[in-house]
């Protein structure tokens, strides 16, 4: 498929993440900080459901994975161990011209500002943040703020195999913050400098690696289509060697069909032995694991799947988002799984006539138990409706003067928009029948 610009959609998504709540620039009221966001009401409900999905496919299914939730900060002697200090970095050149500094390998030899060709020699930039911990500024106290979180797997793993008895293959994961101090982040939430990430280090017999890089492959896109990516905004692209990352010895992205054109999503890559034997050198703990049925002592090579929460967050809303027309009225609608959507379910009292309330406060508290639930009482039924289809909303539950007399509601679809009407006794019983998995 040829690559397409749709400019009109990236700004739509955008203008609905800030109009609805989704994500505000950070310090908007001092003018925004550097491709920085906020997660606002909207926006934390649905990356915690991006988060929740990835950590139930990844460790709650699975008998073969255990979760850590490591530091995010740490001393120097990682990173010079794991080859941070010296190898994670992008070529940086200046425009001599207007000043302005780019990732080299995103421009080619023109300046993207002001169009000259008069740029500097391409030299390293390493993207790690660097801070003091404690009250002494000095290069005794200097500390990182993880660019990625894998390495505490690995400077953990002795621990993990010890306390949890698990053999390979078996795998650690881990979701949270990163921070890369990019030389051109941008295109909203895809590249920022803080961002969430979802890792697992799959720990395999070195002999197995390549079956199970496959294999990880193969999970992992399954995992974006099932929760509703369409396979033709995805596909998968093996790295050339010289776009290797330092620790890899295979890598490859599942790219996604951003409005600008094809990128990356999610890498896989095949980290060999690589990271503990850099750890074990250094630290002199042995990072190795004996095979009692064998009796062998190996190290295990490693298989990472790595997705950006944010950034996943930020396909789905690209891939859900739709216009089309319902009953002569266009709408704006997001077709998220209900399992990333922010709420699950709303409930609308028709009117504001106090004699609703009751009862609708008796359905919704039947509900949030169970489900993520909006409540909205302010201006006309089809207001509202349009409202929740624009945030994604999967049900609305409607409570009407009919109600108070035969105890039923309605149940409306966002996508069909069909309407059923369904006993409160049975409501509970009905949203689960529609939430069951395959
Ligand atoms: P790129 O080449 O685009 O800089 P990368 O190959 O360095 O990315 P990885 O190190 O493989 O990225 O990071 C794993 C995942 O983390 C990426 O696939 C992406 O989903 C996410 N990610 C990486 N950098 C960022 C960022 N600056 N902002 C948001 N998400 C990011």
């Amino acid at each position: 498929m040829e690559d397409h610009v749709d400019a009109e959609l990236f700004d739509k998504v955008v203008t609905l993440c800030k109009v609805r709540g989704f994500v505000f620039a950070t310090a908007e009221i001092y003018g925004g900080f550097r491709s920085t966001y906020d997660y606002g009401p909207l926006g934390v409900l649905m990356l915690r459901n991006v988060k929740q999905a990835w950590w139930r496919s990844m460790v709650q299914l699975r008998d073969d994975v255990v979760g850590l939730d490591a530091a995010i900060l740490s001393p120097p002697a990682v990173w010079e161990a794991s080859g941070h200090l010296s190898n994670f970095t992008d070529p940086m050149v200046d425009c001599r011209s207007c000043k302005e500094r780019w990732r080299a390998d995103s421009i080619g030899d023109t300046c993207p500002n002001c169009g000259s060709h008069d740029l500097t020699e391409a030299r390293a930039f390493n993207l790690m943040f660097k801070t003091t911990a404690g009250p002494v500024d000095d290069e005794g106290h200097v500390a990182y703020l993880r660019p990625e979180t894998a390495q505490g797997m690995f400077t953990n793993f002795a621990n993990v195999v010890r306390t949890s008895r698990k053999k390979p293959p078996f795998g650690i994961a881990q979701i949270g913050k990163a921070f890369r101090n990019e030389i051109t982040p941008g295109n909203f939430i895809f590249r920022t400098r803080e961002f969430e990430v979802m890792e697992l280090e799959y720990f395999v017999p070195p002999a197995d690696a390549p079956t199970w890089f496959e294999y990880w492959l193969e999970q992992r896109f399954g995992w974006h289509t099932d929760l509703g990516i369409p396979e033709s905004h995805l596909r998968k692209r093996v790295h050339e060697t010289d776009e290797l990352s330092h620790y890899s010895a295979r890598t490859a992205d599942i790219e996604f069909r951003y409005p600008w054109g094809w990128g990356e999503l999610e890498g896989v890559a095949n980290r060999s032995d690589f990271d503990l034997l850099a750890h074990s050198r250094a630290s002199g703990e042995a990072l190795e694991y004996f095979d009692q049925a064998a009796g062998e002592r190996y190290t295990p090579y490693v298989i990472e799947p790595a997705l950006g929460a944010t950034r996943s967050m930020m396909a789905f809303l690209l891939a859900a988002y739709a216009e089309d027309e319902v009953g002569g009225e266009r709408r704006t609608v997001l077709r998220l799984d209900w399992r990333l959507a922010p709420f699950t379910v709303a409930v609308l009292p028709l009117s504001k006539k106090p004699e609703l309330e009751a009862t609708s406060q008796e359905v919704l508290g039947l509900l949030q138990p169970s489900y993520m639930c909006d409540y909205d009482v302010t201006q006309s039924i089809g207001k509202r409706y349009r409202r929740q289809d624009e945030i994604g909303t999967p049900w609305c539950v409607t409570v009407d003067f009919d109600t108070l007399e035969d105890r039923a509601v309605t149940v409306r679809d966002r996508d069909t928009t069909e309407q059923v009407r369904v006993p409160i006794d049975a409501l509970l019983t009905e949203l689960v029948s529609r939430t069951a998995g395959p």
